[in-house]
Formats: structure tokens, sequence, C-alpha cells
């Protein structure tokens, strides 16, 4: 197999140039979905890649389909791509890096003439973030048949405005039917958006799978009292009980491992008010793992010590799942066509699993999925001095297009 040569200059010159639409005075983006600065930024990304020669097609909720053709037109599309809206206060490079790392194997591939037996897809999904219209993925979602179309058409911004009249307002309601896409593969490279590849000094994140996910809300109902007359052993302090609570969720990860997180990221607490033993407090928590049964024994752990903890402390606890998102592991074949091109160009590398949501994680429902890290500085992501090294950027494309080229043929 001839390896593809990836000009590192071009791509970050593309990433710089795209970087100026919504940019913001601390170097950061704002080009939330289906906005105005989201259709220039869609406009320059299409119009780059009919001058590489592509086709565009865009689907019904808005996602954009750069086709390169292929020697057989009867194969289904090798896939690339990722996102191009940001969170309101977003970094230059969440979701933009794929898409534009798949660009430049596009026109790597044109410049050195190499045609490939499949097609070869480059996509925009729409609305990854979930910052403008929520929930996140609806764009790869609806396409993977997680959301029917005129559910995600129907979602509502904060202002009101109907996520179906903004994609047409924008001039990116398509009319390839959202799930009629034939996919063969999918590739997206991401920046890690967490600290370990940097950390540990690794070039290339191999990423295996996607963690799963689950949600909780915990209402923990004790008796409200006097703070001055009220003795200790007389108490039902649901503040103190759920302090206790909060600790026993921090060491079930500990306890478990791994990859295994536990975290509380709301806390309510009532009446909140100084002299007052409080009656009620209300918390999240987000356990995550790579591995389901280590999960399920995550959520074991979680039910039967928080309710033992309230036993003991004479409170009531009402513990309810709120959203749960299974493992997702990768394509075994793809996970290694991305570790041996590491390999194969001398890049240190690591296995690694997702530790946050993608649109990989919906497509690899439906089509042979995986995904490649590159490293970004600090861990620092969702932040508008999210920031990346122009030789990562440039390694992490040449072994997106190593994997590409060998399943495309
Ligand atoms: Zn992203």
């Amino acid at each position: 197999m001839s390896e593809l040569r990836i000009d590192g200059d071009r791509l970050w010159r593309t990433l710089m140039d795209l970087a100026k639409i919504g940019a913001t005075p601390k170097g950061g983006l704002c080009r939330l979905a289906l906005t105005d600065l989201d259709r220039q930024g869609r406009d320059l990304f299409v119009s780059w890649c009919e001058a590489a020669g592509c086709t565009v097609t865009v689907d019904e909720v808005g996602n954009i389909f750069a086709r390169r053709p292929g020697r057989n037109p009867d194969r289904p599309a090798v896939c690339m791509g990722s996102h191009l809206d940001t969170q309101p206060t977003g970094g230059r490079f969440d979701g933009i890096y794929g898409v534009l790392a798949g660009l430049e194997v596009i026109r790597s591939l044109n410049d050195q003439g190499i045609e490939t037996d499949a097609p070869i897809d480059l996509i925009v999904w729409t609305n990854e973030e979930g910052a403008r219209f929520s929930p996140p993925m609806l764009g790869s979602g609806a396409a993977m048949g997680v959301f029917t179309l005129d559910h995600v058409l129907d979602i509502r911004d904060s202002d009101g405005l109907r996520l179906g009249d903004e994609l047409a307002r924008i001039g990116y309601k398509g009319t390839v039917p959202v799930t009629g896409h034939v996919m063969g593969a999918y590739f997206e490279a991401h920046i890690e958006q967490g600290p370990v590849l940097e950390a540990e000094g690794f070039e290339i994140g191999v990423v295996t799978g996607a963690q799963g996910q689950r949600w909780y809300e915990a209402t923990v109902t004790g008796r409200e009292s006097h703070a001055g007359p009220t003795p200790m052993r007389l108490r039902r302090d649901a503040l103190a009980g759920a302090a206790v609570m909060m600790e026993a969720v921090e060491a079930i990860a500990l306890e478990v491992g791994g990859d295994a997180c536990s975290t509380i990221g709301r806390v309510q607490v009532h009446p909140d008010s100084r002299n007052v033993i409080p009656g009620r407090v209300w918390f999240t928590t987000d356990l995550r793992n790579p591995d389901s049964d280590a999960l399920a024994r995550m959520d074991a752990m979680l039910r039967e010590r928080l309710a033992a903890i309230a036993e003991k402390r004479g409170l009531t606890l009402e513990l309810t799942d709120f959203w749960a998102f299974p493992t997702t592991p990768f394509a075994p074949e793809l996970v290694d066509r991305v570790r041996e091109s590491a390999q194969r160009r001398g890049l240190t590398h690591r296995d690694i699993v997702s530790g946050a949501g993608h649109d990989a994680v919906y497509v690899a429902r439906k089509v042979p999925t995986t995904m490649i890290f590159i490293p970004c500085e600090g861990g620092l992501s969702h932040n508008e001095a999210e920031n990346i090294r122009p030789d990562h950027a440039a390694s992490g494309c040449a072994v997106l297009a190593d994997a590409v080229l060998a399943t495309a043929g």
C-alpha cells in the first residue's frame, strides 16, 4: 500500500481560515448550529469540497456529504467526518479538526493522483454540540434512526425557533432522505478533550470504544428544623446525609478503578438558609465505564450504598434514572487499522476509550466505526483556550488517511 503524503501546513492554514468565522476575542469560536455563522462556515467548507472535485449533497436534517468517487460506484462509501458547530465559548478544533483532516486526506489523494476502489465521503453532522438545540448529536442520531425526522425538525432553541425552520433559513434543508445514506465504514478524527495523551506523551490515541454512561437524580429528604435548639442526636439533616452519599459516589469509581468515573455535578439544598438544618437535598450523579459489566456493578453499588446511608440516618432517598447510554465498542478491524498505521508511521500511540459523546458513537450502532484522537493542550476543550499542536494535527490526519485508504482499497 502506498503511503499518502499529508500537507500539514495546508491542513493548519485551512483550520485557521475556518476559525475566522465566529472568532471570539479570547481566541475561541462561537458558531452555534444553524446560525448565520454556521451557514458561513458550511458554505466555505462546501466551496473547498467542490474545488477538490467532490459532489456535495445535503440530507433532510442538514448533514452534508461530500463525495470523492471511487472506481466502483456500487461499493458503500468509506466515510470520514465530524461537526462544524461549536459551544458558545468553544474552541477552534473540537469537531472541526475531524472534518478538515478529512478534507486534507481528499486533497492529498487528488495531489498524488490516487484512485480508490470505494467512494470516499466526507460528512459534516448537524448540531453535534447540543448547545443551541438539545440533546446533542442530533444529525448523526437522526441518520442512525435514534431520533425520528419529525422529532428533530420540531426541536426548538431557547428563543423558541424551530430547528427545521432554521435549517431552511440558512439554506441547508436538503432532500436526501435522512436515513438513506449508505455507509460502509466511518472514521472520525477528534481532539482527545482530556489530558491523558499529552500527560503520557503519546501522539495518537487508538480509540477502542466509548464509555457507557448512567445519569441519576437523587432527592434526600430529612426534616427542616432550627439550627440552635435542635440537638445533634435528634436531627434528620438531609445535607449531612447527602455529603456522606457524595463521598460514597466518589469512592465507587475509585474502588472499581480502570476508566471508571463518578461525578456529582449539581446540588440544590432546601431551604438554603444558614440557620436552618436542611430538610431536602437534590443532586445529580453521572457514572461512566467503558466496560458494561463494571458499569452495572457501579449502578448496583450506588443503589445499595445510598440506600444504606439514608436508612442509617433516618432519611428518605428517591433515586431516579435520568438517562443512560450503553457502552459502545468500536469495530475491531478498523481499530487495528488505526493502530497499524500509527505503528508504521513511527508515531507513539496508546489505546484509549472516549469519555465524551461523539457522532461516531451513534454511527457505530449501524456502521463499522472507529475514532482517532490527537492530544490537546492541557486536556482543555469546550473552552476558548482549546489548542493543539500542528504536528499532532498532521500526524492524526496521516493515520486517518492510511486507515481510510486501507479500507477503501
Ligand atoms: Zn466534538
